[in-house]
């Protein structure tokens, strides 16, 4: 089958490495300029050399068997390491987190840039627009549920409102580095204040440069703050930062804020969904776990449904 992908995050990919193993003709679509999604890495430059955050997921865990066999197959092509920093069976990219979803993207067709604005029927085929003239026997949503229901919403209003149903909550992050390192021994702070976690991400393995942090605020924090501006929040996350270390910090050399509206979400446990009538389905985090591994599961199990009745 021809098979349009519309996200390229870790479900979406995981979805479309299974299928193409199988001969199916995959084609992905995703808005974002490069390979992330919620795995996501940011760079900055600075006067003593540049620095990277990973502002989203920090490290994943590998308690699924097939997932654990994947994870071992990225730690043999330099593609993950463990931290054990963050637990016993904690994961990262290297030499950022987005490196596993860039190392997954290398083998597949994906669209950067290619926002999916409608999914349209055609006859027995789906069409996407604006990206594509192309015309597909399947189409499958691999984005976060609030960005999966208007998109599935004309066609299978059932998957629609299962979408959402699943709320995610946001998370407020702010990166900052200085030019010397700050006064706290931990390189991981959990739950402090209005932190949720905070992480010297220069001491991941094969990080190192500038001191670097990532910060999280709690999702209650993160609601309330919503839409105010990045100028207020990062202040306000440094100094919870300063609360935790129970020291002055110096000036940040960098300091960038990201507002995730849709972080972690609430999830169902349908593990995927397919409408095997039409052909349109959805994946990702929302239908089992608000982790990595879930999602990449999740991605496995369509593709593995689809296999099965094709
Ligand atoms: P995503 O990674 O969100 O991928 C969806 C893709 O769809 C995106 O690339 C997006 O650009 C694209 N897209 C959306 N709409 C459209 C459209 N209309 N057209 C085209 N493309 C579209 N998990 C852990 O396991 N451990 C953690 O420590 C952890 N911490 C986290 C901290 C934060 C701040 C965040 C945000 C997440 C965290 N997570 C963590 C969760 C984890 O990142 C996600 O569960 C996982 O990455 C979800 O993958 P996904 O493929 O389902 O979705």
């Amino acid at each position: 089958m021809k098979i349009a992908i519309i996200g390229a995050g870790i479900a979406g990919l995981s979805c479309a490495e299974t299928l193409q193993l199988q001969g199916h003709a995959v084609a992905l679509f995703d808005k974002g300029r490069g390979a992330g999604g919620r795995m996501a890495t940011r760079r900055a430059t600075t006067a003593y050399g540049d620095v990277a955050f990973d502002h989203g997921a920090q490290y994943f865990t590998a308690r699924d068997p097939a997932f654990a066999e994947m994870v071992r197959a990225w730690e043999t092509a330099d593609v993950v390491t463990a931290w054990p920093s963050a637990g016993a069976n904690a994961w990262v990219g290297t030499p950022g987190m987005n490196a596993v979803v860039r190392a997954m993207a290398r083998h597949l067709p994906v669209r950067w840039n290619a926002p999916v604005d409608a999914i349209r029927r055609i006859g027995h085929s789906w069409a996407l627009d604006p990206v594509s003239e192309a015309l597909f026997d399947a189409v499958i949503v691999a984005t976060p549920a609030e960005q999966a229901a208007p998109l599935l919403i004309a066609h299978d209003p059932a998957m629609a409102a299962m979408a959402q149903s699943c709320p995610s909550a946001p998370c407020w992050t702010a990166m900052v580095a200085f030019d010397q390192r700050i006064a706290l021994d931990a390189d991981i702070v959990r739950d402090s204040g209005i932190l949720s976690w905070a992480a010297r991400n220069s001491a991941k393995p094969g990080r190192g440069g500038v001191e670097a942090w990532v910060l999280q605020a709690t999702p209650q924090w993160s609601r309330e703050h919503l839409e105010d501006d990045a100028g207020f929040v990062v202040p306000a996350l440094l100094s919870a930062l300063a609360d935790a270390a129970t020291a002055q910090l110096p000036e940040p050399i960098v300091r960038i804020g990201h507002r995730w509206r849709y972080a972690r979400a609430t999830v169902t446990q349908h593990g995927a969904l397919w409408n095997a009538a039409t052909c349109i389905g959805a994946v990702g985090d929302w239908l089992l776990a608000p982790r990595v591994e879930s999602a990449w599961r999740s991605g496995r199990i369509l593709a593995e449904r689809i296999i099965a009745h094709t």
